[in-house]
This record gives C-alpha cells, sequence and structure tokens, in this order.
C-alpha cells in the first residue's frame, strides 16, 4: 500500500474506512463523489498515497500528479460531461478554502459555469 496517514479523512477513504461512492479507481488515483456538491457533478480526484496539498508536490512526484490529470479525462468520460465540459480546481492553503489536506482535484461540470469564478 502506498503510503498513507493514519488520521487523514481521504487516506481513510482509499483504505475503504470511511464510506464513499467511488467513481473510479485505478493504481494510483481514486475518484469519489463530493459529499457536498456544488454542481449536478461533482467529484473529487486524489492519490492513493498521501501528498497534504498543491504546494506540497515534489519534482518525484511529477508521476502522480500527470496521473491526476489524466483520470479527469476518464471520470469525466464516466459522467457523460467530457464533451459538454467541466472543470478541475486544486484548492490549496488558507485562501483557497482549502479543507482537506490530501490533495484533490474538485472536477465539477453538468452546467454552465462561469468565469471568473468569483465577483470582480
Ligand atoms: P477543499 O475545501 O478543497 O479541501 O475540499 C474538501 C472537499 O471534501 C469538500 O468539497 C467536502 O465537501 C468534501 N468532503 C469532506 N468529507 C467528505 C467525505 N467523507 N466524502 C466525500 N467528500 C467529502
Amino acid at each position: 500500500m502506498a503510503h498513507q496517514e493514519t488520521d487523514c479523512l481521504f487516506c481513510r477513504i482509499v483504505r475503504g474506512e470511511i464510506p464513499a461512492k467511488v467513481v473510479y479507481r485505478n493504481d494510483h488515483v481514486l475518484a469519489f463523489r463530493d459529499i457536498s456538491p456544488v454542481a449536478p457533478q461533482h467529484v473529487l480526484i486524489i492519490p492513493l498515497r498521501h501528498i497534504a496539498s498543491l504546494s506540497d508536490l515534489s519534482p518525484e512526484d511529477e508521476g502522480i500528479a500527470g496521473q491526476m490529470l489524466l483520470a479527469a479525462g476518464t471520470v469525466a468520460g464516466i459522467l457523460g460531461i467530457r464533451k459538454s465540459g467541466y472543470r478541475v480546481v486544486f484548492n490549496s492553503g488558507p485562501d483557497a478554502m482549502q479543507s482537506v489536506f490530501h490533495i484533490h482535484g474538485h472536477l465539477i461540470g453538468g452546467k454552465q459555469m462561469g468565469w471568473p469564478p468569483f465577483p470582480a
């Protein structure tokens, strides 16, 4: 098993200790539905291995970073929104309101979204 943290919520989901609605899994990543969706489709894509945030990625993590992005297209296909479009958001740190410190990409879609995502 890849490096895990005992008390990390998402490591616990990887280990099956906490239930999740899994959409996709391979040898590197897990994708499951967000418990509090902000869009008709909202899936979190995480590495099986514990990495706290985008800012904690190191050059040796190049492979897993790529795996997360590759999984986004795969998951979008599973959700049926690959052609209609989707957004992938990595919140990192306090200003971005990161609340779970196991890196995750929010894949959201299923509706037309605005840009920029906040008022000017
Ligand atoms: P962030 O604020 O970017 O760290 O996002 C953390 C996300 O994890 C939030 O969108 C939460 O709704 C989601 N979340 C928290 N606990 C769970 C859980 N047990 N299962 C699925 N999603 C969760």
